[in-house]
């Protein structure tokens, strides 16, 4: 627990005191920003909940708890909402598999991940499960996009919102994970920390932290465009261009008074002289349509981005 994140702890002690004073609703709804930490939030207070003890957190030592951490306890389910559209067929088996008793503790829990992704029909199984709650059932669903939730699911659940952290405390959280200095040195691409955390998994930090230095590079002609594309290929390409978009959004947002990170102070220079604002405001509309177009059709990503390149 030391490294859990200071902005989501009111959350999770507001949900703990309703656990132990017995007055938690039987669904809810965690809501925040991507990247803020609500499937984090949310997984704690679901072990919360499996725990068998009568206190609000968690206590750790109880069968339940034991499995929780296995990862093997047969009375919690997830739905996970990240992997593609959740389908009715998924939520009618897990129903059917909730709607038995306990086989360990007091309590069943379904989790319900990036909520957002449950088809029409999906959300109207899940709310017919809501509005019949069996006895010691929850429902922990989390989205980036509760608007776009069934306004009845919404109506059901105990609404929990997740604060933006503030720069000060996703500095101080990174400082306690491994890379966490690499990783805040990326606060030009997105300030989000388990969007930072995701970078770190998948093993992109030197992809993002190189890109400015080598960009600019390339602009001054000392290194050529083949060694700032070196090792793109078509999974990665989301990444290039994410990157690129972000030095351009800071850069047009710099031109605007905003401040600029100083990783981007010197490619900003160049960009102003080779470009200007016009021609900014211009690749970035470009490297827009070439992202959305790369998802549409199978174009040649390196082909693609080195065209659109050889116009900075
Ligand atoms: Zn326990």
């Amino acid at each position: 627990m030391s490294s859990f994140p200071q902005w989501l702890a009111p959350c999770l002690q507001q949900v703990q005191a309703l656990k132990a004073n017995r007055g938690l609703s039987h669904a809810l709804l965690i809501k925040g920003a991507d990247g803020v930490g609500q499937e984090s939030l949310a997984s704690e207070i679901v072990c919360d909940l499996m725990c068998e003890s009568d206190q609000g957190a968690a206590c750790g030592e109880c069968h339940s708890c034991k499995l929780m951490k296995a990862d093997s306890h047969p009375d919690f389910r997830v739905l996970d909402g990240e992997a593609g559209t959740i389908k009715v067929d998924q939520v009618r088996l897990l129903t059917r598999q909730i709607s038995q008793k306990p086989q360990v503790g007091q309590n069943k829990v379904v989790f319900i991940p990036h909520a957002q992704a449950m088809n029409l029909n999906a959300a109207n199984a899940v709310l017919k499960a809501l509005e019949e709650p069996a006895d010691g059932t929850y429902f922990v669903l989390t989205s980036s996009q509760s608007t776009s939730l069934l306004p009845t699911i919404r109506s059901r659940c105990l609404l929990i919102n997740v604060p933006m952290p503030t720069m000060v405390e996703v500095a101080q959280w990174l400082d306690q994970q491994a890379d966490g200095q690499a990783l805040s040195s990326l606060f030009w691409l997105t300030t989000q920390p388990y969007r930072l955390l995701a970078i770190q998994q998948q093993q992109k930090v030197a992809l993002y932290a190189e890109l400015p230095g080598k960009l600019n590079a390339m602009l001054h002609g000392s290194i050529s465009l083949n060694e700032l594309l070196k090792g793109l290929d078509s999974k990665n390409i989301d990444d290039y261009c994410h990157g690129l978009e972000a030095i351009l959004h800071q850069s047009i947002c710099h031109s605007t008074g905003a401040k600029l990170d100083e990783a981007l102070l010197p490619i900003y220079g160049t960009l102003m002289t080779r470009l200007g604002i016009q021609n900014l405001l211009l690749r970035y509309q470009s490297l827009q349509k070439l992202k959305s177009d790369l998802q549409k059709t199978n174009l040649n990503p390196i082909m693609q981005l080195t065209h659109e390149l050889n116009q900075w």
